[in-house]
């Protein structure tokens, strides 16, 4: 059938603008390619569902079917996302492992939902993670691994992360694929010696929270020992960013917003702007506080609010220089690893999970498939809940099927819905506001 209606996935801002070229255009974003135009009139108002203008007529029409952004009458678009879901999960060529060597964290975060004690990864559990990296990196099953340092608080074992990487390195540089791994910490041991350190380790990016200015991340992440830690945080990452031997290292700050933080975007980006985080190399995200089984109705935003609050911590990102992306680059196929058999959580007494939220939380975290040393070395991680979610998305059992933004955003967490929570992501309400904002970093203005 001759594409005729426009794609479910095209997606068309709400303002006109002018382009300094003196164009007049809409911005769209077509989520099924997480490709973003700046369209004419005509085009914007063809996707938006008005009949085809005279003057653009069918040439124009065949054009847009061309981009995928007019399809058939009868096309079943969100079958086709989910299916290539499926097949992502299932045909993975990168295998990725999410290793958590401590139990313990030096911060007491009250919306944190996991219990710490203080474990670390044994030397027995090593020994079979490392055959298991090992199997993998040899299989000829995968082009590159993947390694994601996680807790508690990862660097509360830095002697186990460090020997864990080396000989992960060892085992994909004589494999012959590619390795790539990262660190998700709380940033307080953070030092210039332990930077150069894991860059050694071939850690490309280092995620940090920091919560808002200093008084208030000091108090909303308090160090278990006293005191804060927001002044030596940002310092040590400016130093970093002088620092030639970490030379490529790329920092990303995320700040749990909610009720104690949501109105100080600006204050906020002002501190990391006056740190000298103003840079390529740092970038910024806001996310909503959410449950990991805990319950965080006293700090989270509501959904709407959190949608508009997110905006206003786009703009004062902007306003200081900060970098931050606005809107999704690439599909998301696969939602998290909990929904592909090719990634497997390792918690530190050598439990394994398919879903990142499960160790250390109470309530869930016997939710365990096993323990590392029961499963052959060249076996994928057992069957886990969430293995099955494309065949809940396409059987409708959440709204994911008929949402706009189902390319990019996969369904957010399969262990949410499970739960009856609905994990939307603030994306789903403020994305014309988004696209606006894309259209005036582009330098176009209202027309
Ligand atoms: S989780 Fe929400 S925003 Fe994401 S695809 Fe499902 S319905 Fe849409
Ligand atoms: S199911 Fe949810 S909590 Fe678990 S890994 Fe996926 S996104 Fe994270």
């Amino acid at each position: 059938m001759t594409p005729s209606r426009p794609s479910r996935y095209a997606i068309v801002g709400d303002t006109v603008f002018r382009h300094p070229t003196g164009r007049v255009v809409r911005p769209v974003l077509h989520a099924a390619t997480a490709r973003v135009f700046l369209a004419d009139p005509d085009t914007a108002g063809r996707l938006a569902g008005e009949p085809p203008s005279e003057t653009a007529g069918a040439d124009h029409d065949r054009l847009l079917a061309d981009a995928g952004l007019l399809v058939a009458e009868d096309a079943d678009e969100p079958a086709a996302i989910i299916a290539a879901g499926r097949a992502a999960s299932r045909d993975a060529r990168i295998r990725n492992f999410v290793v958590m060597p401590s139990a313990y964290c030096n911060m007491g975060c009250g919306y944190c939902g996991q219990t710490h004690e203080r474990v670390t990864v044994s030397g027995s559990h090593r020994e079979v993670l490392a055959a298991r990296f090992d199997r993998a990196a040899n299989s000829g099953r995968y082009d590159a691994l993947t390694v994601r340092w996680f807790g508690g608080e990862p660097l509360m074992a830095f002697a186990v992360l460090r020997d864990l990487s080396d000989r992960f390195i060892a085992s994909a540089d004589a494999a012959g694929v590619r390795y790539a791994a990262k660190v998700v910490t709380n940033g307080a041991l953070l030092d210039a010696r332990k930077l150069r350190a894991l860059h050694r380790a071939r850690v490309g990016t280092i995620e940090v929270t920091l919560d808002g200015p200093a008084e208030v991340h000091d108090a909303s992440r308090p160090l278990k020992s006293g005191g804060g830690s927001f002044a030596r945080i940002t310092a040590v990452i400016a130093a970093a960013l002088d620092d030639a031997e970490v030379d490529g290292l790329q920092f990303v700050i995320r700040t749990n917003v909610g009720v104690h933080n949501a109105g100080l975007a600006e204050p906020f980006s002002a501190a990391l702007a006056d740190a000298g985080l103003a840079h390529d190399r740092v970038h910024c995200y806001p996310a909503p506080v959410h449950a990991w089984g805990n319950d965080v109705t006293d700090v989270a935003l509501a959904r709407r609010e959190m949608a508009a609050t997110e905006m206003a911590w786009l703009r004062a990102y902007r306003k200081f220089g900060l970098r931050s992306a606005l809107l999704p680059t690439a599909r998301k196929d696969v939602v998290c690893v909990a929904t592909t058999r090719h990634s497997e959580v390792v918690a530190p007494d050598g439990r394994l999970y398919s879903c990142t939220e499960q160790p250390l939380v109470p309530g869930v975290s016997d939710a365990h498939l096993g323990r590392l040393a029961e499963h052959g070395p060249d076996e994928l991680r057992p069957a886990g809940a969430f293995d099955d979610w494309y065949d809940t998305v396409e059987a409708g059992e959440t709204p994911c099927r008929s949402c706009a933004i189902l390319p990019l955003c996969g369904g957010a967490c399969p262990k949410l819905w499970r739960e009856g929570q609905s994990p939307c992501p603030p994306l789903r309400d403020n994305i014309r506001q988004r696209l606006d904002l894309y259209a005036i970093d582009a330098g176009c203005v209202p027309a």
